[in-house]
């Protein structure tokens, strides 16, 4: 009898062309609190003050303010085992893609190359008047930043109220359209536009496959009850295995 994993990983070798969708749960395991639940930044700062796009247009010290939580804190933040095995399971070829709702850069960070950050990156900041790029942490200090043409600095986070990048969204729809499989990693799916990407995937004949702590998605066709960090080194292993073979 086939072990779950080894299933997996046979699905995955045999089917490739796999897009992985990550969330919250795969930052987590960096020690990334995630901001929307209790105990989180959110409860303690009003994001309809601090963090929407309004706000910001009129007053852009009241997002800066937080800049230590959002920038400085981030810094420390390393990828994690999850993804390291993802960035593993795109140079062996399996994973084309990797769409996060994650806003921490960590999927590049680890090395993966093909990824779609669909609410933006909080290590990429922007000039809002030259459109000149920046790296957090390096950025001139000062609440709110300025560039040195003098515009505000703005991270390429989506902040509230504001609109998805068109591409990016366009870019998600288009690789679980067309993907053979899709790993749910981490992410209970439910917020949109992500929520309906496994559907997509599902509807255009796509196997899914979940990876989280509790059941998020009803539809899935392999359940793996497991930490993303226990569980994606595991079907690597699997893989490689069968590539031994
Ligand atoms: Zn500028």
């Amino acid at each position: 009898m086939e072990s779950l994993y080894e299933e997996v990983a046979s699905l995955l070798v045999k089917q490739k062309q796999c897009v992985a969708l990550t969330g919250a749960g795969i930052s987590l395991e960096s020690g990334i609190p995630t901001f929307r639940e209790k105990g989180g930044l959110w409860e303690k700062y009003d994001p309809m003050v601090y963090a929407s796009i309004d706000v910001f247009r009129k007053d852009p010290s009241k997002y800066w303010s937080l800049r230590d939580y959002f920038i400085k804190d981030y810094d420390k933040y390393q990828p994690n085992k999850a993804h390291y095995a993802l960035k593993d399971l795109e140079d062996m070829g399996i994973v084309r893609c990797v769409i996060t709702q994650n806003i921490d850069g960590l999927h590049k960070k680890a090395g993966s190359k093909n990824v779609v950050e669909i609410h933006g990156s909080i290590r990429e900041i922007y000039c809002t008047k030259c459109g000149k790029e920046y790296e957090a942490p390096h950025i001139p200090d000062g609440i709110p930043p300025y560039c040195l043409c003098g515009g505000v600095l703005k991270p390429n986070t989506i902040l509230f109220g504001e609109e998805l990048p068109q591409d990016a969204l366009l870019k998600a729809r288009n690789e679980s359209m067309s993907c053979k499989t899709m790993l749910l990693v981490g992410t209970s799916a439910i917020v949109y536009p992500a929520a309906s990407l496994p559907n997509t995937a599902k509807q255009n004949g796509a196997k899914i496959v979940e990876i989280n702590i509790e059941e998020a998605f009803s539809d899935a066709d392999y359940f793996i009850k497991e930490k993303a960090g226990t569980a994606l080194p595991k079907i690597v292993e699997e893989i490689r295995i069968i590539d031994k073979h």
